[in-house]
């Protein structure tokens, strides 16, 4: 239905992707830059205005009427600012004023990467159909977004949906974020590694031991290697299945790189889900690999900007 055109932000500690987003999803322009992550808060926005300036360039850009941007977080959306864990530079950065400065003073929508994804796989992914979904991307941590009643909801933050940091394990292992036995704890890539190492695996001869080496191992039979990934999915399904209580969502999308596992975790995921999420209301939740690839970040950060009321977009702008 929409024929807008906005300029997407996919902010993260590695790369700083932007681009020209039409309303049906199409990517028409890109540009990139590495972060710099290392460097002072005002090196690492001097590479989001060089991505920026390219967009600009574009014979398109003056068709475009907002930004949208999906940032590593914490993010906060009320103040626009953003402190991504990964970016030392940036704490309490004031990203929405910076970028709509450096866009002729564009309306700027600001949200955290995992509702961005959500707001991907709303849009055109797995979650698609589904107004009450959670969204989680599992690899080196754990994050996520929700759709409740049909909308995307960030939360007055723009970080709701964060299950990586909700506690399935009330005396387990301490999570960096300062709690204990937090999913991302025991389900991250990096967990499911070291879970398996400790439990007596060993890489084969290339030495790789990320969580994809464990998952090759799992598929030829290995026990431990298939005990930890059992391990992630018991606890990746007591977050999904006290999110379904809490707000009834039907079904459960889970992307990044241990999401592509495939029935090594979804196998056990499902059977523990039927352990944890018993009340008659969340038995039929489902779960489901995503369909949103590398450009998830872009896409959602459109979405969010495409599918915004009249009365986000002015909180978005910081009122
Ligand atoms: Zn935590």
């Amino acid at each position: 239905m929409h024929t807008d055109l906005v300029a997407a932000l996919d902010i993260g500690g590695t790369k700083i992707a932007g681009a020209l987003v039409d309303g049906r999803g199409r990517i028409l322009v890109r540009a990139q830059r590495a972060t710099p992550a290392r460097e002072d808060g005002d090196t690492v926005m001097g590479a989001v205005e060089e991505v920026l300036a390219e967009l600009r360039a574009s014979a398109l850009w003056s068709g475009a009427t907002a930004v949208g941007i999906g940032s590593a977080g914490p993010v906060d959306a009320s103040a626009g600012t953003v402190s991504p864990v990964n970016v030392p530079g940036w704490r309490a950065y004031p990203l929405v004023e910076r970028v709509r400065a450096a866009t002729g003073g564009l309306p700027v929508e600001l949200i955290g990467d995992g509702v961005a994804i959500t707001a991907a796989e709303h849009w055109q992914g797995a979650a698609r159909g589904h107004d009450n979904a959670l969204c989680m991307v599992v690899s080196t941590g754990v994050g996520g977004g929700l759709v409740l009643g049909g909308r995307l909801h960030p939360g007055p933050t723009g970080n709701a949906g964060h299950i990586g940091h909700i506690s399935v394990d009330l005396d387990g292992d301490p999570c960096p974020c300062g709690a204990r036995g937090c999913v991302e704890r025991i389900a991250s890539g990096p967990n499911i590694a070291r879970r398996a190492l400790e439990g007596g695996w060993r890489p084969g001869p290339d030495g790789d031991t990320s969580a994809a080496a464990v998952a090759a191992a799992a598929r030829a039979g290995d026990p431990v290697a298939l005990a930890s990934f059992e391990r992630a999915a018991q606890a990746l399904a007591a977050g999904i299945a006290a999110t379904a209580t809490l707000v009834e969502i039907d079904i459960a999308v889970i992307g990044g790189g241990v999401g592509k596992a495939g029935e090594i975790l979804f196998t056990p995921l499902r059977a523990a889900l039927r352990n944890y999420a018993t009340l008659s209301f969340v038995q039929r939740l489902t779960v489901a690999p995503a369909q949103t690839g590398t450009d998830a970040g872009l896409v959602g950060a459109a979405a969010a900007v495409l599918t915004r009321t009249p009365a986000t977009t002015v909180a978005g702008v910081g009122g």
